[in-house]
């Protein structure tokens, strides 16, 4: 809709619908007491409208409909479930819950953390092969020696595995060992890595990035479904707020408000909102009674000495016990989470 300015003059009207017509679109002229309204119908693909905006007599020009039609929920009123594989789905009755290092260390901590994860009723094991760390210095994951430990592994214990994808050159790579592909935070807006994953046939759990809207998130998703992949699931996992105590602000706000305006599903993790374990439960609890359909946790054999993210990682009794409360608030909102 373009909005003129209460004065504009006919002549500036006409200009504008002559533009409208010659973008391919068609335009409906309402002459208001105070206003003009041009309506503008017509599939926006390769003209941008928003250069309207720079035409005389034009106060401001306004979306109508949204810029993700493949994620939204008119698209697809009803809640998309994705079967990871017999059993085992994203988006259903079941709050899947993922859990596992934040990094893949080595064979015995990845055994560790997979034994003490599947015996609660996980299925799915989270660990990063390739990690996206602030500094250059930090421990980088071990590559495809990761990727190779992390299905291994996966498979003696009857998981599946979710692994990060960093670049769009690995994605094959990852694909071939990982049954979930993780788009990270810091990677939301890296289109070639998302048009990738929408070429590839693994679902994929696209992150939030740190800074990112809920309508930034949501194009960021249609990316891939745009590229043919319908296997995408959401994940909240805190936005970089004005608050030090916390690593960053979980946004449960956007639990609502994502499910009113798509039905991919939605992930939540806790333990990078929150940077430290201790906070970790609570969160988990909440973004469940909230209506999260899924949760990614860090989990560690020995989080003191983890090579990244020890700080937030829960250790085994801790994360039972987080397993058990889970589970009480999935049942009391008509959903389970073993
Ligand atoms: C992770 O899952 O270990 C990770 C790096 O997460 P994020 O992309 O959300 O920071
Ligand atoms: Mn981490």
């Amino acid at each position: 809709m373009i909005v003129m300015a209460a004065h504009a003059s006919p002549a500036q009207v006409r200009a504008v619908v002559a533009r409208i017509r010659l973008l391919g679109f068609t335009p409906h002229v309402s002459h208001g007491r105070e206003r003009t309204i041009v309506g503008v119908v017509g599939h926006e693909t390769d003209s941008d409208l928003e250069g309207l905006g720079a035409f005389e007599g034009v106060e401001r020009v306004v979306r109508v409909l949204n810029d993700y039609p493949l994620a939204s929920r008119d698209f697809h009123p009803a809640d998309r479930v994705i079967e990871l594989a017999p059993g085992v789905s994203l988006g259903g009755a079941q709050v899947l819950v993922m859990a596992g290092p934040c990094a893949v260390e080595g064979r015995s901590q990845l055994e560790e953390a997979a034994a003490a994860i599947s015996g609660l009723g996980v299925r799915v094991l989270r660990g990063g092969a390739f990690k996206p760390r602030t500094s250059p210095y930090s421990f980088q994951g071990l590559g495809e020696d990761g990727l190779r430990l992390l299905r291994s592994v996966a498979d003696e214990h009857g998981l599946l595995v979710i692994t990060e994808v960093l670049a769009s050159e690995d994605v094959e790579l990852v694909a071939r060992y990982a049954d979930v592909l993780q788009v990270g935070a810091r990677n939301m807006q890296n289109y070639r890595l998302l048009q990738a994953c929408g070429a590839s046939d693994r679902p994929v759990l696209l992150k939030r990035g740190l800074a990112a809207t809920i309508d930034e998130l949501l194009q960021a998703a249609e990316y891939i479904l745009a590229g043919g992949n319908q296997q995408v699931a959401l994940c909240e996992r805190g936005t970089r707020g004005f608050e030090p105590t916390v690593r960053f602000s979980l946004d449960i706000t956007s639990l609502p408000v994502l499910k009113r305006l798509t039905s991919l599903p939605v992930v939540v993790d806790p333990s990078h909102a929150a940077g430290r374990a201790d906070y970790v439960p609570a969160i988990a609890r909440a973004a469940v009674a909230a209506g999260a359909d899924g949760l990614i946790v860090e989990v560690h054999p020995r989080p003191q000495e983890a090579l990244s993210d020890g700080a937030q990682s829960l250790d085994p009794s801790s994360f039972a016990a987080m397993m058990e409360q889970v589970e009480g608030i999935a049942l009391a909102v008509g959903r389970t989470a073993r």
